[in-house]
């Protein structure tokens, strides 16, 4: 008997999701029309044809859509979340002049758990509205950021900031590596904090800072995240100091693999490109934050056509100056066009591609995330086509990356949590975090005006 009722077990959901249009983003790049995903608990039970799962789910809550699109939740790949409060404090200056005469200090003034925790639900919440799930970021005070993205309902992963110098979060390399170690083992297991290492840069950690973290990052099975040729004068200095380029030395000493996401790689050579493609290590493209800083343009294309993992990442609010990938999209197409003189370059599905399943692929998250389909998490969100600037409506794809806007994100869904509803945070507490920036903005202008 006990058989036959399994046969006939009706399957459930807790709810469907319907939209005009749902892509995704699978291996075959499937969509549907007037589809649906059905969710139970924290996953996707199924996705496919609205009328259909409507049928099959009857008991199942229906959250209706018109004239909106459901894809997986944006992920960015390179961030520093709690920088947001840094927003605009310094801009219009050189990375160098900009990181030690302004973003250093600030930090080295400023930066307390308090601080970090603020700083990174603000983050979070202008993350969260603008479609992004899941974001891979580098800080200190990784217990703050930890706690105050899963207070968002927010996925991250958070990696633990090393470098050799004394910082308000260590002053040693066995001390940061002891920090690191603490914090990975306060958060490793969690369902949406991935704990991970993340050495600040090749010029910036000496070899044995690298080594060191690279092995911690094997014993203890995370991620390590990194800066990597960001820029002209870093790779002139590494070259100086080891001999070869940065992804060459890198390499010397056994860092390359595919535990790495290394933002930025502005400046490569095509044995670089091919290196990266061999030892399998995803990149953070940073577009905005490269071209503000005028760092340099990254070899995208090229790097795609070397099988390169490719993905976007915002880089912190103080270098963008906002979190959007939206905007990164968009801008990364055109200025990849233009730069290869070929409107068939980095086409937007490739770009929607690049934000989605690559990043999750990034973080090795790719079984979990990074597209929607049975037995994922439910990390979906829906935009609204509602939209002037949305209308009228023959390529989906086109007007994601080349016209959608964050403003036009509706719909927020994190491990089946409904996070964002019509465009504002469930929690109501978006008044209060935009009072505590407010409250730390005066702090910080006080303090700069006096000195
Ligand atoms: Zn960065």
């Amino acid at each position: 008997m006990k058989a036959t009722n399994k046969i006939f077990q009706v399957e459930k959901a807790d709810y469907i999701i319907c939209g005009s249009h749902v892509l995704t983003m699978n291996l075959k790049l499937e969509s549907f029309a007037e589809g649906a995903v059905a969710v139970k608990g924290t996953s996707i039970v199924e996705v496919g044809k609205s009328d259909e799962l409507l049928r099959k789910y009857p008991e199942a809550r229906i959250i209706q859509g018109s004239n909106n699109v459901l894809l997986p939740g944006l992920i960015n790949t390179h961030c520093h979340a709690a920088m947001v409060f840094f927003r605009g404090l310094a801009d219009d200056l050189p990375l160098k002049e900009w990181l030690e005469k302004h973003i250093w200090p600030a930090e080295a003034r400023w930066l307390t758990p308090e601080f970090v925790y603020d700083a990174s639900e603000l983050a979070c919440l202008e993350m969260l509205k603008a479609g992004i799930t899941s974001y891979n970021d580098m800080y200190f005070f990784g217990d703050s950021t930890a706690r105050a993205t899963k207070a968002m309902g927010m996925r991250a992963s958070l990696g633990t900031g090393i470098i050799d110098f004394p910082t308000v979060a260590a002053s040693t390399l066995d001390e940061y590596l002891a920090n690191a170690e603490k914090f990975i083992g306060n958060w490793k297991g969690d369902d949406l904090i991935s704990p991970c290492l993340a050495p600040h840069g090749a010029h910036t950690c000496g070899p044995e800072t690298l080594k060191r973290s690279k092995k911690l990052a094997e014993r203890l099975d995370v991620q390590l995240h990194m800066h990597l040729s960001e820029t002209r004068w870093e790779v002139e200095e590494i070259m100086s100091k080891h001999g070869r380029r940065p992804v060459k030395y890198l390499d010397s000493i056994g860092f390359l693999d595919d535990r790495l996401v290394a933002a930025h790689c502005v400046h490569l050579d095509d044995a670089e490109i091919d290196l990266i493609a061999k030892k399998s290590v995803s990149v953070a493209h940073c577009v905005e934050s490269n071209l503000k800083l005028a760092s340099g343009i990254a070899p995208v294309p090229q790097m795609l056509k070397a099988g390169v993992r490719v993905t976007f990442g915002t880089d912190g609010a103080a270098s963008n100056n906002d979190l959007n990938i939206l905007s990164e999209m968009s801008t990364a197409a055109k200025l990849h066009k233009t730069i290869a003189q070929d409107p068939t370059v980095l086409d937007s599905k490739t770009a929607l591609l690049m934000s989605t399943r690559l990043g999750a692929e990034a973080l090795r998250l790719g079984d979990k995330i990074g597209s929607i389909e049975k037995g994922k998490a439910a990390d979906i969100i829906s935009i609204n086509l509602r939209k002037p600037h949305l209308s009228p409506m023959y390529d989906i794809y086109s007007h994601i990356v080349y016209s959608a806007m964050a403003s036009d994100v509706e719909t927020v869904i994190v491990g089946g949590n409904i996070l964002i509803q019509n465009g504002s945070h469930i929690n109501g507490r978006e008044d209060s975090i935009m009072q505590k920036a407010s409250e730390w903005q005066s702090r910080i202008a006080a303090f700069n005006s006096s000195h």
